[in-house]
């Protein structure tokens, strides 16, 4: 199963991510985490990378689509893989079309209203695991790993609304995109649990 995930920003793809991985034995692709790794390494994506992370703008394509494809060369992707943030224009669909032949394209489907919500009060972990301080008790400590949590530097309100204009004029088209070419499935979020989205997620995929 080659896939890609598909969302605005505070859908759910990482976490959706995280457990279709792991139920699916596929490797999990996220050029976020990539570009995160990065700037914690101090590496030279890592400082270009970080000021258009910043703003909530795209990092520019030669660097991004070159990530990809180096990362879609390794051996560890043969049993199939999910793209998680990735591609996000139509320009990086069609440079990824060069390189690989996509089975499906799973978009999750999130109310507008919720994003900020959602993303301000977000806190994630090194593991992937992510949370909502609501549901946390104060707690400061990923349930599943132990490590203390952190709120990325993005996901504040000002680098939220670029993120979200980013995605409405970049990313939103490749839905018609995939659709056109018979690979989309679509998956409404609305003010489901992650747990049941991805029940619905699962059901998708075993089709
Ligand atoms: P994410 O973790 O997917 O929310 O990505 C965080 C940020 O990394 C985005 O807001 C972009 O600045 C950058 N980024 C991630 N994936 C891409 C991509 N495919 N193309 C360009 N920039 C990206």
């Amino acid at each position: 199963m080659k896939m890609i995930l598909l969302g605005a920003p505070g859908a759910g793809k990482g976490t959706q991510a995280t457990r279709i991985a792991e139920k699916y034995g596929i490797v999990h692709i996220s050029t976020g985490d990539i570009f995160r790794a990065n700037i914690k390494g101090g590496t030279e994506i890592g400082k270009l990378a970080k000021s258009y992370i910043d703003a909530g703008k795209l990092v520019p394509d030669s660097v991004t689509c070159e990530i990809v494809k180096d990362r879609l060369s390794k051996d560890d992707v043969r049993n199939g893989y999910l793209l998680d943030g990735f591609p996000r224009s139509l320009y990086q669909a069609e440079e990824l079309n060069k390189f690989a032949d996509i089975d499906l394209c799973l978009n999750l489907e999130v109310d507008s209203s919720l994003i900020m919500d959602r993303i301000c009060g977000r806190r994630v972990c090194s593991c992937g695991e992510s949370y909502h301080v609501s549901t946390l008790n104060g707690s400061n400590i990923c349930a599943k790993c132990g490590n203390e949590l952190y709120r990325r530097d993005d996901d504040n309100p000002e680098t939220v609304k670029a993120r979200l204009s980013t995605y409405n004029v970049m990313t939103a088209p490749l839905i018609a995109y995939y659709a056109a070419q018979n690979k989309l499935a679509s998956v409404v979020c609305g003010t489901k649990t992650p747990d049941e989205v991805f029940e619905a997620v699962c059901e998708v995929l075993d089709k």
